[in-house]
């Protein structure tokens, strides 16, 4: 039995507290019909949803209130959890990112490698503050931004129609990003679904159409997070949100496109003699290290190390021997669309022997 507790739900979510279209209790209600444990809002610059008590649980899911920060160009768009107040606005990136942590709280950069272009009024917001070194999290795949970056004047129609169809996977880029800094600290990566359910009329106006609503999305990128203790409904607040930022700030986490399948179930550990590490644990490498791999559904697994894809296996139950020390991730795909994401287990290697 792993040593676990698996729960799902969606992080970066608008409401009505800034440009989405549901108030929380709605959107909480959405997130319980379609069987998420926990959601996490992120409303533009206001913490107002916090202040007004709306941080809590709604049936079995639990709403966690942070927000979205940006600077004063609109870019570096942070979210940043467990603050109690906003932090001041006028500071440029690293200073915010840093001053989240100051105040006892953690963020996640959102949307890192934005780079749209199709539409004047919707500009990319990438993240150009990569000097700074206190954020603890990437959004490694936003669903809105990949939906947006491919759209063109002729397949608008379709993509407003096939929403989900249209998300296809992760930017290799933000991997890239996401695999190098962990090579220094632990950075955990999650999936954001940057949920607004926006208005917007088409045909001239003629009819208006909710783009993804938050049913949608809800269906589509969810991040699942490994926690220390069941999250049972009714649970303290303040607790419950201690085991979800301890699964976060621990990488104790995977990301999965729920359209492609239903990921809970997934495992995925490192083993040896000396014991096994979990999705975001570490372990010392020994020549008998096997990486395991249990999935709810077949599917391919490719095996990635420092960043280099090593092996690629098919199957239901999959293993794979690991020659080296070395930061281990595995990406999922079915039936050819990127299915799970599971964050690293790093495999430490012999301290180098200095010479005498
Ligand atoms: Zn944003
Ligand atoms: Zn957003």
């Amino acid at each position: 039995m792993p040593p676990f507790h698996e729960i799902v739900g969606c992080i970066h979510i608008h409401s009505i507290y800034s440009d989405g279209t549901g108030t929380i209790p709605e959107i909480a209600k959405v997130a319980e019909e379609v069987g998420l444990n926990f959601i996490m809002m992120t409303d533009h610059n206001n913490l107002r949803a916090l202040t007004n008590g709306e941080e809590k649980w709604y049936g079995s899911v639990l709403a966690i209130i942070g927000y979205e920060i940006n600077d004063i160009d609109d870019t570096n768009h942070y979210l940043a959890f467990g603050l109690t107040e906003e932090v001041n606005r006028n500071l440029p990136a690293p200073q915010y990112v840093h001053q989240v942590a100051l105040n006892g709280g953690f963020g996640i950069i959102a949307h890192p490698d934005e780079r749209r272009d199709v539409m004047l009024e919707h500009p990319p917001y990438p993240w150009t503050a990569w000097n700074s070194d206190d954020y603890q999290g990437i959004e490694i795949w936003n669903q809105m931004s990949e939906w947006m970056e491919g759209l063109t004047p002729w397949n608008k129609l379709w993509r407003f129609i096939n929403p989900r169809r249209s998300t296809v996977g992760p930017s290799i880029q933000t991997l890239q990003r996401w695999d190098q800094v962990n090579e220094k600290r632990k950075v955990a990566g999650i999936g954001g679904v940057d949920a607004h359910a926006h208005k917007h009329r088409m045909f001239g106006g003629l009819v208006e159409v909710t783009i993804f609503r938050y049913k949608i999305q809800f269906q589509t990128v969810r991040t699942h997070l490994l926690l220390t203790k069941p999250l049972l409904p009714g649970l303290d607040v303040e607790e419950a949100k201690k085991l979800v930022y301890d699964a976060i700030l621990n990488c104790r986490v995977f990301v999965s496109n729920f359209f492609n399948g239903d990921a809970k179930g997934f495992l995925f550990w490192a083993e040896n003699e000396s014991g096994k590490a979990h999705i975001g644990g570490d372990i010392n490498f020994a020549p008998e290290t096997t990486l395991h791999v249990h999935l709810p559904a077949m599917a391919q697994v490719h095996f990635i190390c420092n960043g280099e894809l090593i092996q690629k296996k098919e199957g239901k139950i999959v293993t794979h021997k690991v020659d080296r020390p070395g930061l281990y991730r595995v990406e999922v795909l079915r039936q050819n669309r990127a299915w799970i994401y599971a964050n690293h287990i790093r495999i430490i290697g012999e301290p180098a022997k200095l010479d005498q």
